[in-house]
Order: structure tokens, then sequence, then C-alpha cells
């Protein structure tokens, strides 16, 4: 097992260039005017979110005192994930005259991190920002790693730097208003930092799957915290085990690949819930993983109300296309981080396993039967 939960202060996260804490609490954000007057003290600080992220929080329960802070907006979806975007926030911020005293605050989901994330990791050539995320994703995935960016349309993610947040803050409550597929998404994330590292984490959301589908605050404050913590163990502990993060990436190879393939119709959670899935029943066949495994991943994410078969038949041919044209899969084989047990993920020289196209077929069957065995 990888680290411990219990304590109820924040989730550090170390990195290379020092730590941040996570701060993940029901009612947290009422407290971040607070927060950010302690961490970015004199500094002249903008809020950057989508139109339906900023309009919520101007509205209803939320009230319109939630950030004294001059805002800036874009539209809603990964479409404003680009370079025009960055552009158009940036000159934002020139024209009402924001210097290297600025700070940024990004509210909203995984989009919103990485876009914002990335006009404060230039502007000025760098300024502070706090992450508060509004998406189950965003929360447990996105809050650590760092990465900033946009995509150009060649491919996702081609442009950004490392710029860790000042502070991340959590609050399970901005979660009552998220779509419900959007919602039920970020649980596929979950399920796999379990599956990664912890057993007993699988297990408790196993337990939990019921109050988890309806959002429960006290669950929620336990799954957030939990994933925080493995990420965030997996990424400092990469920079003494180089490679032990590629484990991250576990049924991410052919989540990629469903998501390209697809025109990206499928979304990523549900992606990954497919990738789990497929990729486990490969580490099986391949006699590296235990059996069972691929069948316990899949009946947990059908209670998680996530796909457990594909949409509409994709040809194999097509995925196997998209995984070869990869970044990063060199030549011929592909590479993928692969499952021992839950918990536990294998490792040769490095964490992960060269595989021949045609094992990569066979497996792919996993999420092509209707599974009601
Ligand atoms: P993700 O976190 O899934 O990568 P986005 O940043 O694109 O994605 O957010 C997904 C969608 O959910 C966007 O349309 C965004 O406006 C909306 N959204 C984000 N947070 C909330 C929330 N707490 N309540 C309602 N809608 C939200
Ligand atoms: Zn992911």
């Amino acid at each position: 097992m990888v680290g411990k939960t219990g304590s109820q202060g924040p989730v550090v996260v170390t990195h290379a260039l020092g730590s941040y804490h996570v701060y993940v609490e029901t009612g947290a954000l009422a407290r971040l005017p607070a927060l950010i007057q302690e961490l970015l003290p004199d500094r002249r600080v903008a809020l950057i979110a989508d139109s339906r992220v900023d309009s919520i929080y101007r509205s209803g329960e939320w009230g319109t005192g939630l950030l004294e802070a001059e805002s800036l907006t874009f539209e809603p979806g990964e479409k404003s994930k680009t370079r025009e975007s960055w552009a158009e926030l940036t000159d934002q911020l020139t024209e009402r005259g924001f210097g290297r005293d600025a700070a940024l605050v990004a509210l909203g989901g995984g989009v919103t991190g990485d876009l914002a994330g990335f006009v404060a990791a230039t502007y000025m050539r760098g300024v502070p920002y706090v992450q508060v995320p509004t998406t189950l994703l965003a929360m447990l995935d996105a809050s650590v790693g760092g990465k900033t960016g946009v995509d150009t349309p060649r491919g996702k993610n081609l442009v950004g730097a490392f710029h860790p947040p000042a502070a991340v803050v959590a609050d399970p409550n901005t979660l009552k208003t998220l779509p419900e597929r959007e919602y039920r998404g970020g649980m596929a994330e979950a399920v796999k930092h379990g599956m990664i590292a912890d057993e007993s984490y699988l297990a408790w959301i196993e337990s939990n799957a019921e109050a988890i589908g309806r959002r429960d605050p006290g669950t929620l404050i336990h799954l957030v915290r939990r994933s925080v913590e493995i990420k965030a163990q997996v990424v400092s502990d990469d920079e003494r085990e180089a490679g032990r993060r590629a484990i991250l990436n576990a049924g991410h190879t052919i989540a990629h690949a469903l998501e390209q393939s697809s025109g990206y119709m499928i979304p990523h959670g549900e992606a990954v819930a497919l990738g789990l899935i497929a990729e486990s029943r490969l580490a099986e066949a391949l006699g590296i993983g235990a059996a069972g495994l691929s069948r316990r991943v899949a009946a947990l994410l059908a209670r998680l109300g996530l796909p457990v078969s594909l949409p509409g038949r994709i040809p194999r041919a097509r995925l196997l296309d998209s995984m070869s044209r990869d970044k990063k899969n060199k030549r011929g084989d592909i590479h993928f981080a692969l499952a021992t047990r839950a918990g536990a993920m294998h490792r040769s020289d490095t964490w992960t396993t060269a595989v021949p196209f045609h094992r990569i077929e066979a497996a792919l069957a996993a999420i092509e039967e209707t599974t009601q065995d």
C-alpha cells in the first residue's frame, strides 16, 4: 500500500521545484478568499472560468461573493483548449494592466486547469495560480502533476509547460451541479488508482459504490483524498524510481486510441473505463496479470455506471493504427503499463511491457463482447 489516509489536513504534493497543498474539504470554497490572501498576499487576482462555470458561481447558492476578483471567461469545452484562447486570455490580462504581481485562479474542470495554468505559466514569464477543480476528473487527476497546456490541430496537449499551482482547493459541494455523465467519467480514474497502487482502496470503492454514485460528500472527501495521495505518491516516487510514473498510464493506451478513433465522441473517463478492462484482459492473456482482474474491474465500473463494452463497433484495425501512431510508442510493438494483480503493477526493466499487435487484438474482444457473463 502506498501512503496513508487518516489525517484531516491537506494532501502535500511534492515536485522538483517544491511542494503545494491540496485542500479537500466540504465548504473549502468559502475559505478561498482567505487562502489567497495568505498564500498570495499583495497580488492582483484574476479569476478564469469557462462561461458555464462562471455563471454557476455568480448565482444560486454560491452567491456573487465567491471572490472579489476580476473575471475572464472563455467558451466551455475542449475546443477552447487552444493557442487562440491562450492568446485571448493573455491579451485581456495585458489590456487590463495586470503586471508581474498578477495571480490567477483557475475555477473549473480539466480544460480550465490546463488552459489557465498555461496562461499562468507564461504570463510575464510565469505568475502563481490556485487551481479550484469543479469536476471529479479534475479533482482527482488534473490537480496533481503540474502539467499545463493546450491542444493543436495535430493532437492534444502538444504545447505546454510544467507549472505546478500554488495550491489546489477541492470542495465536493461543487460537484452537485455537475452533469451525471461528466461526474461518472471521473470515477474511472479512481478505479485506476486502486488498480495500480492500492487493493484496499479498490475494495473500498467496491463497498461504497452506491454512496459514491449519489455524491455523498463524506464519501467523496475520502475518494478525492485517496486518489490525490496515490497520484502524488507515484509522481514523487518517479524522482527515485525513474519511469514509475508510467503506471498512471494504465488503461490509457487503449483509451487514447478509442478517443482518437471515435473522433473524441467517447469522453475520456468512458474511454479509460474500457481501456482498464481491455488492458487487464491483455495482462491476463499474457500471463502477467492474475486471472479475474478484468472481470473484477468490469463489474465495478458497471456498478459505477460506466460503459463496459464499446458503444458502436469501432474497427480493430483503426484502434491498432491509432495506437501505433501514439507518440509514446516506438515503432512496432505497443507499450502498456500492466497490472499483475489488483494494486500491483508489472515491472521488468521498465514499468511498461512491449506487446505485439496480435495479442492486443485478442484483448480487444473483452470490450467488444456484450459482457453479461
Ligand atoms: P474535464 O474536467 O472533464 O476535463 P471540462 O473542463 O471541459 O472537463 O468540464 C466539462 C464540462 O463541465 C464543461 O462544460 C464545464 O463547463 C462543466 N462544468 C465544470 N464544472 C462544473 C460544475 N461544478 N457544475 C456544472 N458544470 C460544470
Ligand atoms: Zn486519464
